[in-house]
């Protein structure tokens, strides 16, 4: 039976950590920061930065939700961007995406202090990251690490593969992964024959955004899956593809009209060592990341070690 990567338990560790971390930072008169925008009204964005918010309640950290309307323009978005850059009590920027098609998304990003990108998405933080220097690393790619060292998965001199090249989970895991002296593979939608380079891997690392994508015959027996794909379904026929013959799942599925399948097919896992579920792998890391981000950006900032 392969070993289920528990990411909700993980990151309570995590979370319990920073907040820890935030009652000692308390007796030193710090108290760490995030500042969250959310543009207009995306029913997505809206609950992942509900849910961001409310964790920074939970574990100390002051936080402040900033929603300009819908039809904001680049321009008053960065003097909002540089009014927060600014502000001694923010330690941690965070614009929630997609933004608007009217809003440069490049600019704003880089408007972001890079002490203060606790997504991990400036330029320089790229840099400082790519060249081993401390450095605010993208949350869900950190998180992936934070599993696998938490479960003693160990990642130097193997071979891993990462399928998806985005600058907010396959890029930066291929470079966490480097620096954790794995041996990098990262694959993309033109690679050719893609499971010749899955079958090779001792960690697998899927993030591309389609549904079970990743199938049994592409991994290799005994091998460590992070699955980071969060794909919705709602189609019967489809659920039954990826879970036919799991009762417990069904049900859930017939009374919600909806499940969430990764990009990894379920039969695949079966093939590994040890996996993350999805639901409850990589995405609980994310936010509990974001939290840590948060606190360490408030400490590099204070020139307090980290
Ligand atoms: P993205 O920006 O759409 O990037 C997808 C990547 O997958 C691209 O690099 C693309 O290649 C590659 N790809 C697409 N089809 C492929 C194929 N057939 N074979 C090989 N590679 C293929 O996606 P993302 O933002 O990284 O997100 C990926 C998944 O992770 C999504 O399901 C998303 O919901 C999930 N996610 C989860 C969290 C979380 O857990 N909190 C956070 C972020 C994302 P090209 O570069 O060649 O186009």
């Amino acid at each position: 039976m392969p070993r289920i990567l528990d990411g909700t338990a993980i990151a309570a560790s995590v979370k319990a950590e920073v907040k820890r971390e935030v009652e000692r930072l308390a007796s030193q008169g710090v108290r760490p920061g995030l500042a969250a925008v959310l543009v207009g009204h995306v029913p997505a964005s809206e609950i992942y930065v509900r849910s961001k918010i409310k964790t920074c309640s939970d574990l100390g950290l002051f936080s402040e939700l900033i929603s300009p309307p819908e039809t904001v323009t680049t321009d008053e978005m960065l003097a909002l961007i540089h009014g927060l850059n600014a502000r001694q009590d923010i330690d941690g920027i965070l614009v929630q995406l997609p933004l608007p098609a009217q809003v440069n998304a490049k600019l704003l990003l880089e408007a972001v202090s890079p002490e203060k990108d606790v997504d991990g998405f400036h330029p320089v933080n790229v840099g400082r990251l790519q060249t081993g220097q401390p450095a605010l690393a993208p949350c869900t790619a950190a998180g992936i690490i934070e599993i696998m060292k938490r479960s003693q998965i160990p990642m130097a001199g193997r071979n891993a593969v990462v399928v998806g090249r985005s600058d907010i989970v396959g890029k930066p895991a291929a470079i966490l992964l480097l620096a954790e002296n794995a041996t990098v593979t990262v694959c993309h939608s033109r690679t050719r024959d893609l499971g010749a380079f899955t079958r090779q891997a001792d960690i697998l690392v899927v993030a591309i955004g389609k549904p079970a994508f990743v199938t049994e015959d592409m991994v290799k027996p005994g091998c460590t899956i992070l699955d980071a794909g969060i794909n919705r379904i709602t189609d019967e026929e489809e659920f039954q593809l990826y879970f036919a013959g799991n009762a417990r799942r069904e049900m859930a599925f017939l009374q919600k009209g909806s499940t969430i399948v990764g990009d990894v097919h379920p039969n695949a896992y079966e093939m590994a060592e040890a996996y993350t579920p999805v639901p409850g792998g990589v995405g609980p890391l994310t936010i509990a990341m974001l939290m840590a981000n948060t606190v360490r950006a408030a400490k590099l900032r204070r020139g307090l070690p980290v």
